[in-house]
């Protein structure tokens, strides 16, 4: 078992985050719960904003806070001095409640609308990510009706396959983002760009994937992006002075899981860059990073209440609990795969192999398959460890479970940061027709 941060196992065999027993936590808050590490998220804030010190003159970390996207969390990274990736209207303002500087937020998505460049427009966002032609003369419209001069970067498909799963793979050829490098459409957009009256064309935009272990794939983006920063100058005389390599570094989940500490990824890639840049006698750009899973996915701790049992012998035992793919979509999306301990039993011998299946009807609803555990009885607490990313803030209210709270830990104290959702947060936006009210309603034809 891996234990991160501040989690331990305390002297009566609980799991312990932050100076508090999850137990306790669970009995405070209710479950499923997730408890943040504030400790570890800004710790990893830190190693990505030391890591870039380090090693280049000008460099920024974007917080891409869909990987959990929460007020807390923006005022979190907004204190510990990182920018921040928005991809939706809903996280510009989250990020604007949570009064984070417009300024320090780049502004991703491959169709924002309308309405969304507008209120970013309006924000005055430190740049807008434009990722394809039509997004480049709507931006150009927009800017120019409000009478604004927009920095922006252009989104680039590097036509790289990184080394994960094929649905957060997003630089290779056939992807839906960006524009395309390999077949002219890249060279084209960038004179485009350069040629609208309301925009600046600041630099370029890549984003290879998501849970990366092996960093060829992102000396290789490099590479190719800093030779397209050159191919731009001979051909324009225009020399783009950012670059934007995009998130992606990979955390551990569970066996078989190599992560590459931050330390190392951004030292190898600024290595990269530079490299690149002095061959081809380019100057060194402002390099920009967009880390979201490796901040807070080994932070995060999803804790569930164990229900009922089913056994079928020779077959599975199947332990149902009071989550699942509402809460923690992942494992049906992606196949993905944990480490799971019991919090109240967290020094007891495993004795029986278990799958962990979630609440919702639906029989790919398991949150882990197989998994050696000690003697599970109803009332025990299931955590499931690196629950910190793309958990919460893809939680759905499938079977209209509510979400869960969130709360944050640190130093023996908890913050609730997002409250549990209530039935009456289910109904919110449900309406009845009006009609239907009247006399001679359908109910009453029928
Ligand atoms: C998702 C995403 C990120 C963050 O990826 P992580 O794997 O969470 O680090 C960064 N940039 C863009 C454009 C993204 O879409």
């Amino acid at each position: 078992m891996k234990l991160t941060g501040t989690a331990r196992i305390n002297g009566k065999g609980y799991l312990e985050i932050g100076g508090l027993s999850v137990p306790e936590l669970a009995e405070r808050f209710g479950t499923p719960l997730y408890i943040m590490d504030e400790e570890l998220i800004r710790e990893n804030c830190r190693s990505w904003r030391e890591a870039v010190k380090a090693n280049l003159p000008r460099a920024d970390v974007a917080y891409a806070c869909k990987a959990f996207c929460t007020m807390a969390m923006c005022r979190l990274a907004e204190e510990e001095g990182l920018s921040l990736d928005v991809v939706s209207g809903g996280e510009l303002y989250t990020a604007q409640a949570a009064g984070f500087p417009a300024g320090r937020i780049y502004f991703n998505g491959n169709n924002k609308s309308r309405d969304e460049l507008e209120a970013a427009v309006r924000a005055k966002v430190g740049r807008i990510i434009v990722d394809n032609f039509y997004e480049l003369h709507l931006l150009n419209e927009v800017a120019s009706r409000l009478r604004q001069r927009v920095g922006i970067l252009l989104r680039i498909s590097p036509g790289i396959e990184a080394h994960t799963h094929a649905y957060i793979q997003t630089g290779q050829l056939d992807s839906k983002f960006g524009f395309t490098l390999e077949n002219g459409q890249a060279l084209a957009a960038v004179k485009e760009a350069l040629s609208q009256s309301h925009l600046e064309l600041k630099g370029l935009h890549c984003h290879i994937g998501s849970q990366i272990f092996a960093l060829d794939g992102y000396v290789k983006a490099a590479q190719v992006m800093v030779s397209f920063l050159e191919e731009i100058r001979q051909i324009t005389g225009v020399v783009l002075e950012e670059l934007d390599l995009g998130g992606g570094l990979g955390v551990y989940y569970s066996e078989g899981d190599t992560p590459v500490s931050i330390a190392t990824c951004v030292g190898t890639i600024a290595a990269a860059v530079k490299e690149c840049c002095r061959e081809l006698s380019f100057p060194l750009p402002k390099v920009i990073f967009e880390p979201g899973r490796s901040i807070v996915g080994p932070a995060g701790t999803a804790v569930y209440r164990v229900g009922a049992r089913k056994e079928i012998p020779g077959v599975r035992t199947y332990v149902a609990v009071d989550g699942g793919m509402a809460d923690n979509p992942r494992p049906a999306l992606y196949g993905s795969r944990y480490t799971a301990l019991v919090a109240n039993k967290a020094n007891q011998l495993p004795a029986e192999v278990v799958t962990i299946a979630g609440k919702c009807c639906e029989s790919g609803d398991i949150l882990v398959s197989d998994v050696k555990l000690p003697r599970l009885e109803p009332g025990d607490l299931v955590a499931m460890l690196t629950a910190g990313a793309y958990q919460y803030s893809m939680a759905s209210n499938y079977n209209r479970l509510t979400r869960p709270a969130v709360v944050f830990v640190r130093d023996g104290e908890a913050y609730l940061v997002v409250r549990r959702e209530s039935f009456d947060d289910l109904i919110r936006n449900d309406l009845i027709p009006a009609a239907w009210a009247k006399e001679g309603s359908l109910r009453a034809v029928r």
